[in-house]
């Protein structure tokens, strides 16, 4: 998981929009991951950030994080916790400030959220019954459950917009077919690589990565250290129902109120408490929605929800995937060298970035620049007009009014667009809201002098780029060094001689200009590199997948032979092995022509496929032969799944222009053994099974039994 994991969060870093942390938010990230920093440490830096720090008090009081006494001072929020804790909703709180919109059109970021953080207080609250898991690790884990979905809006937010367009809503699972097939990759792909680019821990991210994938929570036990993953993708699973019912207002709700009850139920609770657990969450989703000011809605408690949708009754969810029809009894086979077992009767059926804003350029052009014609516009030109005066964004931060208001009027009269701060925390939180290009603050502040303020800035990928001009009444060089150490780019002695100062600004303009030009150069070649990136997975899973059937290929289905046969020699896990081979294929091709062979190639192998397990993998071997691998099945199943996949192509009954009617297949079974030397002996003995399939009169499943004992 981590190889690709790294590789993919290198693309998403190189986009350059991926949704990151900024401000104080990201220094506490990088003091926390030292184990010696203490809590003075991080409440001081922390209080640079009224806005976080309200977010986290109020955490810290609410009445899901296990807390009795309310804390006031942000030191006991801090010590009550912990380090990893703080780390983690500084994490999150700072990407929802962050990301409350954003350029791809189709993807709503307000109902994002909306449905995210009644994830988080659903997994807090669940993780907090469970006991086994920490309710604030739930937290943050239940509203990251998704990042990686708003990780593709940003950093393809058109390609994104487009799948998001085409995806049906009431088929969840859809979703990951369609990100697969338009960029390489799944919000759940992307989930893990950002979950384990911020160092969250090993089972939350292994949560993560499963919380969509039924048959592995609750699959068959694995190693403990993953038992805990599991654990947490159970409670995911349970919060995303739970989120579920707050977003749906529909019809749908009623068996999604079901489905939530049976969670309840998996994980070891009764109605009751479930039931009053959930309206607990009610309250904390609404109570934490107004501290971090995201849009909640009323839902009906759930003890009425329940009693209308038992009046409903159980009706088919059609939010399911059909499974697979199961059914048939798995047969005892004798030790002979090859078993041919005859067909059983019919059973069960089986369901069948926009470029960053252009700068306002001046109408006057620099002095020196000739201007350049419509037709020939060269570098040099671009380079000038990217360096003519620019009507800038300029923050001012000063205690004095008079000063504010006098400064103001002149900027504002050399066309550029103004707004004031009254002290530093003030500037910080504007500066951290609206990125303004140019602050120009006075030394002295309240709260926070300027250089505190400029080195903050300086500490964040969102705000190091502003131009920073000081005013100082004091220009000794001791007091300037210590400034440019800061981080400023230049200074103004007080009191401002207008003319020095409309001097400056056209200075910073011109070096404001070349930055976001250059910028801009860099964000195109990110999106051509990004639109690289997708187009490199495109091709490679195009070549593993066999382009008449959809199927993986030969190769993609011998690599994961090769893959389950050394798991399995780790674990002692079982697999079976199976070759499938369409009967007298030769003659659908004679009689109906080459065409309606391939439809029935196709048509044969989605039979196929959704015959078998989630787990198992049908690929196309060659011409008209299929693998199957099945992981974790042995003897005891062997036949029955095999039959499952025979019976299912026999009564697939293909109607097309080309080719009317079905077929049937021959099916070899081999399971693995301790004489195997290698998958080289499982393919082997399948061929082996299949051929006395075919002999034994087609449409048969036969099972390899192992070597003839010696006489
Ligand atoms: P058996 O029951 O013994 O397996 O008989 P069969 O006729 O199925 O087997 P045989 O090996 O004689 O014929 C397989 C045929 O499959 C021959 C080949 O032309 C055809 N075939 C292989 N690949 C394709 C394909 O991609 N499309 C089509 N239409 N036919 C294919
Ligand atoms: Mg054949
Ligand atoms: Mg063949």
């Amino acid at each position: 998981m981590s190889l690709t994991g790294n590789s993919i969060i290198a693309e998403l870093k190189a986009s350059g929009n991926l949704p990151s942390p900024t401000g104080i938010a990201l220094t506490i990230l990088e003091m926390s991951r030292d184990p010696h920093v203490n809590t003075d440490e991080l409440a001081n830096v922390l209080q640079g950030d009224p806005a976080l720090t309200g977010q986290l008090l109020k955490y810290a009081n609410s009445a899901e994080s296990g807390s009795r006494v309310q804390v006031v001072a942000l030191r006991d929020a801090l010590m009550r916790l912990g380090l990893a804790q703080v780390r983690h909703l500084c994490l999150s709180f700072s990407i929802l400030a962050n990301a409350r919109s954003g350029p791809c059109d189709r993807f709503e970021y307000g109902r994002y959220w909306t449905r995210s953080l009644a994830m988080a207080v659903s997994c807090q609250a669940i993780s907090r019954l469970v006991r086994s898991l920490n309710p604030d690790e739930g937290f943050t884990c239940g509203l990251l459950a998704h990042i990686g979905r708003l990780a593709l809006a940003s950093v393809y937010p058109q390609e994104y917009s487009e799948i998001l367009s085409r995806w049906d809503r009431t088929a969840p699972e859809d979703l990951s077919r369609l990100e697969k097939s338009g960029l390489g990759l799944t919000h759940l792909d992307a989930t893990v690589a950002i979950l384990e680019d911020w160092h969250l821990p090993e089972h939350v991210v292994v949560a993560a990565h499963h919380q969509e994938d039924d048959s592995w929570i609750t699959g068959a036990a694995v190693e403990p250290a993953a038992e805990r993953g599991r654990q947490l993708a159970r409670v995911l699973y349970a919060s995303s129902l739970a989120a579920d019912i707050c977003m749906e207002t529909g019809p749908r709700r009623h068996l999604m109120v079901l489905d939530f009850l049976k969670a309840g139920l998996s994980l070891g609770f009764a109605e009751e408490p479930w039931v009053t657990m959930y309206d607990g969450i009610l309250t904390e989703w609404s109570r934490m929605g107004s501290v971090l000011n995201v849009v909640t809605s009323h839902v009906p408690s759930l003890d009425s929800l329940v009693v209308h949708a038992r009046e409903q009754g159980e009706v088919i969810d059609d939010r399911r995937r059909p499974r697979p029809g199961a059914g048939v009894k798995a047969a005892a086979t004798a030790a002979t060298t090859v078993v041919p077992v005859a067909p059983a009767p019919a059973a069960a059926a089986t369901p069948a970035p926009a470029p960053a804003p252009a700068p306002t350029l001046a109408p006057t052009p620099v002095t020196a620049a000739a201007p350049a014609t419509e037709a020939t516009v060269s570098p040099v030109a671009t380079l000038q007009a990217a360096t003519a005066d620019i009507a800038l964004d300029i923050l001012i931060a000063s205690h004095s009014p008079v000063e504010t208001t006098i400064l103001t009027r002149k900027l504002k009269s050399l066309g550029h667009r103004v707004s004031s701060a009254a002290d530093g925390r003030q500037a910080l939180e504007m500066a951290l809201r609206s990125a303004p290009q140019l602050i120009l603050s006075d030394w002295m502040l309240p709260h926070m002098d300027g250089l505190e303020l400029c080195r903050t800035l300086r500490s964040s990928p969102q705000t190091q780029g502003i131009y920073f001009i000081i005013n100082t009444s004091n220009d000794t060089g001791e007091e300037l060094v210590q400034g440019f150490d800061a981080g400023i780019n230049d200074y103004l002695v007080k009191p401002l001689d207008h003319r020095i100062l409309a001097a400056r600004l056209r200075g910073a303009s011109q070096v404001i200009g070349l930055r976001e030009q250059s910028l801009r150069d860099r964000e195109a070649m990110r999106r051509q590199i990004s639109q690289i990136n997708v187009l490199n997975r495109k091709l490679e899973s195009l070549a593993k997948e066999d382009q008449l059937t959809g199927l993986p290929n030969r190769r993609a289905g011998l690599e994961f032979l090769e893959e389950t046969w050394a798991r399995g020699s780790r674990t002692g896990e079982p697999m079976i092995v199976m070759m499938m081979d369409i009967d007298h294929f030769k003659r659908v091709n004679d009689t109906w022509g080459h065409d309606a062979g391939d439809v029935v190639l196709q048509r044969t192998a989605t039979a196929m496929r959704t015959a078998v397990r989630d787990y198992d993998r049908v690929s196309r071997h060659g011409g008209e032969e299929f693998l199957a691998i099945c992981p974790g099945a042995d003897l005891e199943v062997a036949y029955s799944l095999g039959d499952r996949i025979r019976r299912s192509v026999e009564r697939n009954v293909i109607a097309s222009d080309v080719f009317n009617g079905s077929i049937t297949i021959s099916i070899g079974v081999t399971v693995r053994r301790m004489d195997q030397a290698s998958t080289r002996d499982m393919l082997h003995e399948a061929d082996e099974a299949l051929y006395a399939a075919k002999e034994a009169g087609r449409n048969m499943v036969c099972i390899h039994s192992g070597p003839t004992p010696e006489a």
